[in-house]
């Protein structure tokens, strides 16, 4: 793979309050480690450079001492404090790209710290698609019929299946194309409305086309409980 600069923002700054449970998210055991464990050690082994770690600010020292110093990371080169919305976080981690130098010609990869089955063959697939259309999104067409519905819950339209995907992460854009986005995205509450991924961020600011590349259907994000018992089953499949 053609060698660009290419930084990863690991998001682990949620409350995951659907998953009802004392310790957060990001640190509940998955086969005897931290779920954050897993996407940290698939892209620690990618070609990517730098990871900036996202998390709640009152966990930045367990994070540093449970998941960087103990595995022995390499690649985490800055552990920082998110925000109240998902958005916010992926601009904290952009201002702390762009302070240890990235800007033109660089790239960055944004993932979701809940998805622990992330893979190098996805993390890569998204890099050469980030290179070459400089946006992309991890997804995978929808296996279900999909509905959207009226405010009182009846179907209102059925859009066709061969369209539609259901969209994961890692998410992959050129450097100064998404942090020129964020920028703009940042500077009016309007234009917050809504926003639940990158691409999206992407598509409205920058009115970028952002490729569909493939991701998996086992990329799932960890968020309610019975989750967690799917994720290590698959966990485990994997090392088997
Ligand atoms: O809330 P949602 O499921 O969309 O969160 C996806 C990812 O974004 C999770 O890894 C979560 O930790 C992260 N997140 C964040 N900051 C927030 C909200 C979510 O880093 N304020």
């Amino acid at each position: 793979m053609e060698e660009k600069r290419t930084g990863v923002i690991l998001l682990a700054a949620g409350r995951g309050t659907r998953m009802h449970s004392k310790v957060q998210k990001q640190y509940m055991l998955l086969n005897g480690h931290p779920l954050l464990y897993y996407a940290a050690i698939a892209f620690e082994k990618s070609p990517a450079q730098d990871i900036i770690l996202v998390t709640g600010e009152f966990e930045i020292e367990a994070c540093r001492r449970d998941i960087a110093k103990k595995y022995g990371f390499n690649k985490i080169k800055r552990i920082i404090p998110g925000g109240a919305e998902r958005y916010h976080s992926v601009y904290e981690g952009l201002k702390e790209l762009k302070s240890i130098g990235y800007g033109e010609g660089d790239y960055v990869l944004i993932h979701d710290g809940a998805r622990p089955l992330v893979d190098d063959g996805i993390i890569r697939r998204v890099m050469e698609d980030a290179y070459t259309y400089n946006a992309c999104a991890a997804g995978m067409p929808s296996k279900d019929t999909i509905k959207q519905a009226d405010r009182d819950g009846f179907a209102e339209t059925t859009p066709d299946r061969r369209f539609l995907w259901n969209i994961q992460t890692p998410q992959g854009f050129s450097f100064p194309l998404i942090m020129a986005a964020y920028e703009k995205m940042m500077s009016c509450k309007e234009y917050q409305q809504g926003v639940t991924d990158d691409a999206m961020v992407a598509e409205r600011m920058a009115g970028c086309r952002v490729k569909l590349t493939e991701g998996a259907y086992q990329n799932m994000k960890v968020t309610t409980p019975e989750d967690i018992t799917i994720a290590e089953a698959l966990l485990h499949s994997r090392l088997s």
